[in-house]
């Protein structure tokens, strides 16, 4: 049996960067042992995105830290339900889904019902320990009343009309948070023009409510509703009163949301409100901050449509710092999937079959506290567990470790090390008959039991691993290359030809090229595939075809990499004497391979392809086939690997493949060579979908912009020429 671990064997003092002194200090709660913390946390009339959950997982984190630390946590997280606000938005119908919902007859309140249930959903799904209160908005609209009363009766707050304003300036310490002192304030809020304000910056605590409002509540000042931030102070009074010792929120919470709680509970109650403030930096998607209004959201539904365990989003998380934006993308979060199940399979292979090994926790113990204490390094944190699971502690010890560990970062490995034996009696039947039927060499029948329904039995030199189906990465996975120079060198020019292909999207293409050129190559040739960030159905295909053809490598690209630079990083990559640079537009209907490779043995060659391009004034070029000439072009050009090394290869500056051709074929005539075209009967050229997708102002810009950098570098070069010679 494995034990739980014991969460205070981890003693840890947190410091923390805390967001109103702007300084990284030690946290210390007013009573020692007990923690009161409040999460700004979901609007609950749309999906919650991965954006929010990243918010939610920093909580989630600091809380287990806090455990850890032996305290005892009490977590409010709000929900803000359609009580308050946005009442005008949900008028104007502009959310779509809401819109929806009230055109079926839906009421506000099921509607925020919903999504309350479906961000509880998604936070289980993340393994993120539950709020001891979910105190919902509307439910504690007499709290925020009474709070109002008291700033006025205070002369911090003001009515008129039906509406109550917080007076800005009557607490001098507003804008100690976000840094947005008063004199600047008025630009910050200048889409606010109510003339019934005071000030610009001040803020509304109650609003009278339109006439036939939905949502509205009897006050001092007739019917209203609260306004945003009160929400927040009167809630949190209520469950863990007049004083906070940590709060939470994204970064963009900071202000006016942060700034005006602090205003209304200090001003009301006469104390400091919050001890520590710690914001997260934001997820981005497309290196903009992921919101619905900017239209890159992704949800954890999504995720799972993809085939992603949640988990794999958690782990992501993990390695990157709280205060450091993040860039979501599908390949990152595919590499984290990858690190995930490694190291689930890593535990299996410890708790399962154990291993030889001495040394103590007790030195890794202390170099995992010194990463969270260090402003909750989990990056860093991650990294001790990673390298005492390859270290040469026991094998019980790196279990017992991780587990302590995944306290804290809650991956729940502890399920993962139980797998073997959370087996059911029909499917610890099947894994005996499994290996019976390997131990008597019935390999087939052994190999069609290895996926058993939800358990994968694999061979290990030292026994049988198990492992949960669906805690298992399939086949589906790809590894995926950030950047061209990622992409492996090959460490000789073992074959004859490499054949290279960049592809994106348009699966259709790049499978009539690969099987063209399947037909004719020679033996000891290879073709490798660059995907430029496909989207997923053409990656997927492609996956297909590398499987079933053996002479076909891919490397994936999380997103498309300049030209210049994909090709580059496949002339690194490819083991042939010579390479033939193709584009997916191109069919080769014979043996092309016999015709260039004499050309290319000779002295003095450069490039060689059917099409050439010849100039008499390097600004405008014709094609030319047959002869020697000035470029031979990009859609098909051969040159020995030697060459093009010599030549310092395909210029990254050039992010779109046209002209880029040029750049490297006078490359080659400036190192005395000669550019040969060897004539079009063998090939075909069909639509280039990359040229045919853009609109013709962007053609013409992409290529201007190649097209200038030639000029730059050979624009005066005219006795390169072969015209001139
Ligand atoms: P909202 O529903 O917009 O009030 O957001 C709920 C929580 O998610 C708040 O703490 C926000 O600061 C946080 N949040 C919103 N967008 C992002 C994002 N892109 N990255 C990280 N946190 C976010
Ligand atoms: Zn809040």
């Amino acid at each position: 049996m494995i034990a739980e671990p014991d969460p205070a064997s981890l003693f840890i003092v947190l410091r923390l960067y805390n967001t109103l002194s702007r300084r990284i200090e030690p946290f210390v709660p007013r009573e020692a042992g007990r923690v009161g913390m409040y999460t700004c946390g979901p609007t609950v009339y749309r999906d919650v995105h991965l954006g929010n959950l990243r918010s939610y997982l920093l909580a989630d984190w600091l809380r287990r830290a806090l455990v850890a630390e032996g305290c005892a946590v009490t977590h409010v997280k709000n929900i803000t339900d359609v009580g308050h606000m946005r009442q005008e938005l949900l008028d104007r119908g502009e959310d779509k889904i809401v819109a929806a919902a009230l055109a079926a007859g839906q009421t506000p309140q099921q509607i925020a019902a919903r999504y309350t249930e479906l961000f509880l959903r998604d936070e289980t799904r993340l393994n993120i320990l539950r709020a001891n209160v979910f105190p919902r908005a509307t439910e504690h609209v007499p709290d925020m009343v009474r709070l109002t009363e008291r700033l006025l009766l205070r002369g911090n707050a003001y009515e008129v009309d039906g509406t109550v304003y917080f007076s800005v300036a009557s607490f001098p310490a507003y804008g100690r948070l976000s840094g947005n002192v008063q004199g600047t304030l008025r630009e910050g809020v200048r889409a606010e023009l109510d003339p019934h304000k005071r000030a610009p910056a001040d803020f509304a605590l109650w609003k009278r409510a339109e006439p036939g409002r939905a949502l509205s509540w009897p006050s001092p000042w007739g019917a209203g509703f609260p306004g945003w931030h009160i929400e927040c102070s009167a809630m949190s009074t209520r469950y863990l009163g007049e004083h906070i010792d940590l709060h939470t929120g994204g970064v963009d919470n900071i202000f006016p949301h942060h700034e005006d709680e602090i205003a209304q509970s200090e001003a009301a109650f006469g104390s400091p409100f919050v001890r520590h403030w710690v914001h997260g930096a934001h997820l981005l998607a497309d290196g903009v901050k992921m919101a619905k209004s900017s239209g890159n959201v992704t949800t954890l539904d999504d995720l799972l449509t993809l085939g992603y365990d949640p988990m794999a989003f958690r782990y992501l998380c993990l390695l990157t710092r709280y205060r450091a934006r993040m860039n979501f993308t599908l390949g990152a979060l595919r590499q984290a999937a990858e690190a995930l199940d490694h190291l689930r399979q890593r535990i299996r292979c410890y708790a399962q079959l154990g291993g030889a090994g001495g040394d103590d926790i007790e030195p890794w113990r202390a170099l995992f506290r010194q990463r969270l204490a260090d402003d909750l390094d989990l990056p860093g944190a991650l990294a001790v567990m990673q390298r005492a699971l390859a270290s040469g502690l026991a094998a019980r010890n790196k279990i017992a470790f991780a587990l302590e560990c995944d306290a804290i970062f809650g991956l729940q490995l502890t399920e993962v090390a139980r797998e073997h034996e959370a087996l059911t009696a029909a499917e610890r039947h099947a894994v005996t008959e499994h290996v019976a039927l390997r131990s008597r060499r019935r390999f087939k029948g052994a190999d069609a039991m290895r996926r058993l329904e939800r358990v994968v039995v694999e061979d290990h030199p030292s026994g049988l691993v198990l492992a949960r189906t669906e805690r298992r990465l399939t086949g589906r996975t790809r590894r995926t290359v950030m950047s061209a120079r990622a992409v492996p060198h090959a460490r000789s020019h073992e074959l004859s030809w490499s054949i290279l292909v960049v592809s994106r999207d348009h699966a259709e293409d790049l499978e009539r090229a690969v099987r063209s050129v399947l037909r004719v190559m020679p033996q000891f040739a290879e073709v490798v595939v660059l995907d430029n960030g496909s989207a997923d159905d053409a990656a997927e295909r492609l996956a297909h075809l590398v499987k079933r053809e053996r002479r076909v490598r891919a490397v994936f690209a999380d997103r498309a990499l300049g030209e210049g630079a994909a090709r580059e990083a496949l002339r690194l990559n490819a083991r042939g004497v010579n390479q033939l640079h193709l584009d997916p537009s191109v069919e080769l209907s014979d043996d092309l391979f016999a015709l260039l490779e004499p050309v290319l043995a000779e002295d003095g060659t450069g490039l060689a392809g059917p099409w050439g391009l010849v100039s008499d004034d390097l600004r405008s070029f014709t094609e030319a086939t047959d002869r020697e000439v000035d470029a031979v072009q990009g859609y098909c050009l051969a040159a020995r690997s030697d060459t093009l090394a010599r030549l310092g290869g395909f210029d990254p500056r050039y992010r779109f493949y046209r002209n880029l051709d040029l750049a490297l074929s006078f490359a080659a005539r400036e190192a005395g060579l000669r550019n040969i075209s060897v004539g079009s009967g063998l090939v075909r050229r069909h639509a280039h979908r990359a040229w045919e997708a853009l609109p013709d102002v962007e053609r013409e810009r992409r290529s201007r912009k190649n097209f200038d950098r030639f000029l730059k570098r050979f624009g005066d070069r005219r006795d390169l020429l072969v015209a001139s010679v």
